[in-house]
């Protein structure tokens, strides 16, 4: 068991698409049998360990990130950064999805059944994102936790974190202490289901890969072709320029740091499960300090999901542009906006971007009747887009993470991987 992690997963997702094909031709894309179910058994298990340590493990690096960020540093300075990096960020994806999908034009023509006919005069602004906000405080911190609210969550662990800088300094000691024990706890645990990783992933990427039909896919091929092309903009142009314009570190360095962390979120489908190998890729390879990256991590796997936001606003326009729709720039604008929005709003699980869809159709006015089935065929080939999508979005959290260690002075980044 020499071998390196991410090799072990890379090795898992390849016997994972041949078991998946191999049961994809024994049982004709409806596999079923012990063998299978146990395989799929595999990714179902690493996906609750996942989830299993993703409550504490924020808690307890937030509270003690955030605690030790009184040491020299401003927390309203790194909220500031942490904030602008999201905003720029996800922004510059809702444009990409914009422009490709308009230079693309996948809707138009698109042979979808069941369209009815919409009066663009209909389309509406979307709601508040005050609403966001009042909704990220939790009622009772307690239910936040048992539910998995991860803003709710997120705000109350931050305020624990900034009370603890003002006690007396014993107390301020003991607590500091006795959160930092905690999450090292947590990491360790998080490290355990770390290693079964590959054996997770094989479990998921079978399951993936023998269940989704190709007929599908070769209709609606230039729409998947047209997102994938958005997405690999953004995460092979924007965000790598970014990193270097901000930083001066070579790209190719951080993506070979996040590999094990980008692997789980392309095989789980959920920024959120993905969170500790994120936290664990980030601290450990990237090198970035537990204060910053559990100031930036957890919250962005909520709030900052690029990946989600160029969908949305791609999606939409695929939408409006198979009912017909010649948008005007202001109404893309309107969806620009609302697409930006849905995505803060957008929780990290496997298919979330789908059905945050169904909301930014409905508040920019689009009826039920008029885009159900164009959702239902988005959402039938949504997998491999999730897939994407869900590494997009991490990957983007992860640049936020070390441009803000960066720009606070820290200077030992990359530690194994500049010395090689
Ligand atoms: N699956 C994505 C995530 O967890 C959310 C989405 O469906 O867009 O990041």
């Amino acid at each position: 068991m020499k071998l390196k992690l991410h090799w072990q997963i890379v090795i898992a997702m390849a016997l994972g698409i041949v078991a998946g094909i191999v049961f994809q031709l024994i049982y004709h894309g409806e596999p079923s049998g012990w063998v299978y179910n146990l395989v799929v058994s595999l990714g179902t298990i690493f996906i609750r360990l996942l989830r299993m340590v993703i409550v504490p493990l924020i808690v307890t690096s937030i509270v003690s990130g955030v605690a030790s960020v009184g040491e020299g540093r401003s927390i309203g300075r790194l909220g500031l950064k942490t904030f602008s990096y999201y905003f720029v960020s996800t922004l510059l994806a809702v444009l990409i999805g914009m422009v490709v999908t308009n230079v693309m034009q996948p809707g138009v023509g698109a042979n979808i059944p069941g369209n009815g006919h919409f009066d663009p005069a209909n389309l509406k602004t979307p709601a508040s994102p005050g609403e966001i906000l009042v909704n990220m405080i939790p009622l009772n911190p307690l239910e936040a936790a048992v539910n998995g609210h991860m803003l709710g969550i997120i705000f109350f662990a931050i305020f624990m974190g900034i009370a603890i800088t003002k006690l007396k300094p014993d107390s301020q000691a003991f607590l500091k202490q006795t959160f930092g024990s905690l999450f090292e706890m947590m990491m360790k645990i998080t490290d355990y289901v770390i290693k079964v990783a590959p054996i997770g992933i094989f479990g998921l990427i079978t399951q993936t890969v023998s269940s989704a039909g190709l007929d599908l896919f070769k209709t609606v091929s230039l729409y998947i072709f047209t997102i994938v092309a958005g997405f690999t903009i953004h995460m092979f142009i924007v965000l790598p320029l970014i990193f270097y314009v901000t930083t001066r570190i070579n790209p190719v360095l951080h993506y070979k740091a996040m590999t094990s962390a980008m692997i789980t979120a392309f095989s789980t489908c959920s920024s959120n499960a993905t969170l500790p190998v994120t936290m664990n890729d980030v601290e450990t390879k990237a090198g970035v300090s537990n204060t910053i990256s559990s100031f930036v991590l957890p919250m962005g796997a909520t709030v900052n999901m690029n990946g989600t936001a160029l969908y949305e606003c791609a999606g939409v326009i695929f939408i409006s542009q198979v009912l017909g729709l010649d948008l005007t720039l202001m109404q893309q604008f309107l969806i620009v906006l609302t697409a930006l929005l849905s995505a803060v709003g957008a929780a990290g699980i496997p298919a979330a971007g789908v059905v945050v869809i169904f909301i930014v159709t409905q508040a920019i006015g689009f009826r039920d009747a008029d885009v159900g089935v164009i959702i239902g065929t988005m959402l039938a080939v949504d997998r491999p887009i999730d897939m994407y999508r869900t590494m997009i979005n991490i990957f983007s959290d992860s640049v936020g993470a070390v441009i803000v260690a960066k720009s606070e002075g820290e200077t030992n980044l990359y530690p194994g991987l500049r010395s090689r």
